[in-house]
């Protein structure tokens, strides 16, 4: 099929270029002329496994990327629209959504043939039937379910792992208002087999999104709340807490062979210092905003950001109890990214956490092997200084405190064996063997 993806970050580049692998005709289209040449030299703007060897694989053969909408709407039988949703502080930002649904609809005007309109983008229930489908009408001039269909087809892709998310999904989900849409979707998706797919409305869709998203972020929070208990109550560590927890047979299946499964699910289930990124947070919160104006407040999500904007505040406090004050105390940051396998910091618990220390003047080194150039943008230089390996962040500093789960802080205790003294270290989530290491503090411990 011949079809065009507006907005190429996250979701956009890595759909367009997964659908060009997948056999078809992409155009990926983007109001950032910077990203929009990167990408037709096959480099890919953004940190994300496998996506730039894909992108340089399929780009001038079944892909291109322009700044032309308008072009792209015509060379093409649909288009997906994976422009951002930010939260505005009150309720979900649907500016860039309606901006370039007006655009599309402009390009339809001009276009003869029928076009199949998709949202991708994550939208709160009935945006796509109450705010994008008029857009498209008034400024095309025509008639959804006529001239046009219009579709939501949420994406779930995790970011570091997108590609692999994308390429075997473990659902699709897809909305239209009209069966003919939903058809056209059903063919975009035909080379994917044996995945299961939902067909419904638009709204559904949107709101299968949400949920998805609210209930990860509240097993987050959940998690972080007992991690926050086992710390205060003391004798209690909150990772053998989970370990019992995760232990049930409804959430860690045992096979009929005695094998037991370990869903990654249960990941969610661990303490940490707060889940950030370009989703849970605006997500959860747009959902809220969802509800208080469908006059249903969602208390549950009201206490998962609550819980979730304290977090960070976990590590200053474990800090605290070693260093009163924190003036010219050397520190290393590990990871800035709000998770490992991206470059994304977006809401990332470690903007919180530099900022506060940047206030009580401590000395800062960061580390993070892709996200460094984000976090100059953020911090810029001033009281930061950004190192390029592991054990230069490590060198000479006071405390090590660990942000992102990256693989690479595994090797954290055999760096550790040959300083004396050795720093503190603060694992803010969890993923150290704390009997490895002789001054340990972690959350929920
Ligand atoms: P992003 O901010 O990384 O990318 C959005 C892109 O859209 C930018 O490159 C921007 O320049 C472009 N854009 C804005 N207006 C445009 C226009 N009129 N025409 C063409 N391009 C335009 O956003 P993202 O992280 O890819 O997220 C996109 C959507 O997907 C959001 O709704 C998000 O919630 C959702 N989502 C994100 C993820 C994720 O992991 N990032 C996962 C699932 C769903």
């Amino acid at each position: 099929m011949r079809v065009s993806v507006m907005g190429t970050g996250y979701v956009g580049l890595v759909t367009g270029t997964c659908f060009a692998e997948k056999g078809h005709q992409v155009i990926c289209v983007d109001i950032d002329k910077e990203k929009v040449d990167k990408i037709n030299k096959g480099i890919s703007p953004i940190h994300e496994r496998d996506l730039e060897e894909l992108l340089s694989k399929n780009i001038g053969v079944n892909l291109q990327a322009t700044n032309n909408l308008v072009q792209a709407v015509k060379a093409t039988d649909l288009s997906l629209i994976a422009v951002g949703t930010p939260f505005d502080g009150k309720k979900i930002d649907l500016h860039y959504i309606e901006n370039v649904a007006r655009q599309i609809g402009r390009a339809l005007k001009e276009k003869g043939s029928y076009h199949a309109i998709i949202v991708k983008s994550t939208v709160v229930p009935g945006t796509t039937d109450d705010v994008v489908l008029p857009v498209l009408e008034r400024s095309s001039e025509k008639r959804a379910g006529v001239d046009f269909g219009v579709g939501m087809n949420p994406e779930f892709l995790r970011e570091g792992e997108a590609i692999e998310d994308f390429m075997f999904p473990d659902r699709i989900v897809i909305g239209g208002i009209d069966e003919k849409t939903l058809n056209i979707l059903v063919e975009l998706y035909s080379m994917f087999k044996g995945v299961d797919i939902i067909r419904t409305n638009n709204k559904t869709a949107e709101m299968i999104k949400y949920t998805s998203n609210s209930l990860l972020a509240t097993m987050i929070s959940f998690s972080n709340e007992v991690g926050n208990l086992c710390a205060a109550m003391g004798g209690v560590d909150v990772k053998e807490v989970m370990k019992g927890v995760h232990l049930d047979k409804r959430l860690s299946p045992i096979l009929a062979d005695g094998e037991r499964i370990t869903p990654s699910f249960t990941t969610y289930l661990e303490a940490g210092c707060g889940f950030g990124g370009s989703c849970f947070p605006k997500d959860v919160k747009a959902l809220i905003a969802h509800g208080k104006k469908h006059g249903q407040p969602m208390k549950v999500l009201e206490a998962v950001i609550q819980v979730n904007e304290k977090q960070p505040q976990q590590i200053l406090s474990l800090l605290k109890k070693h260093f009163p004050t924190l003036k010219g105390v050397r520190l290393a940051i590990l990871g800035l990214a709000f998770k490992p396998g991206t470059d994304d910091m977006r809401e990332s618990p470690a903007i919180p956490i530099i900022k506060a220390l940047l206030e009580r003047n401590a000395e800062i080194q960061a580390y993070d092997s892709v996200a460094t150039h984000e976090a100059q943008k953020l911090f810029g230089n001033n009281g930061i200084r950004y190192c390029d390996n592991l054990a230069q962040a490590m060198d000479n500093v006071q405390v090590v405190i660990l942000l992102t789960r990256w693989d690479e802080f595994n090797n954290i205790p055999a760096l550790l064996a040959d300083k004396d003294p050795q720093p503190l270290i603060i694992d803010g989530r969890r993923m150290l063997d704390r009997r490895s290491i002789r001054k340990y503090e972690g959350i929920g411990l």
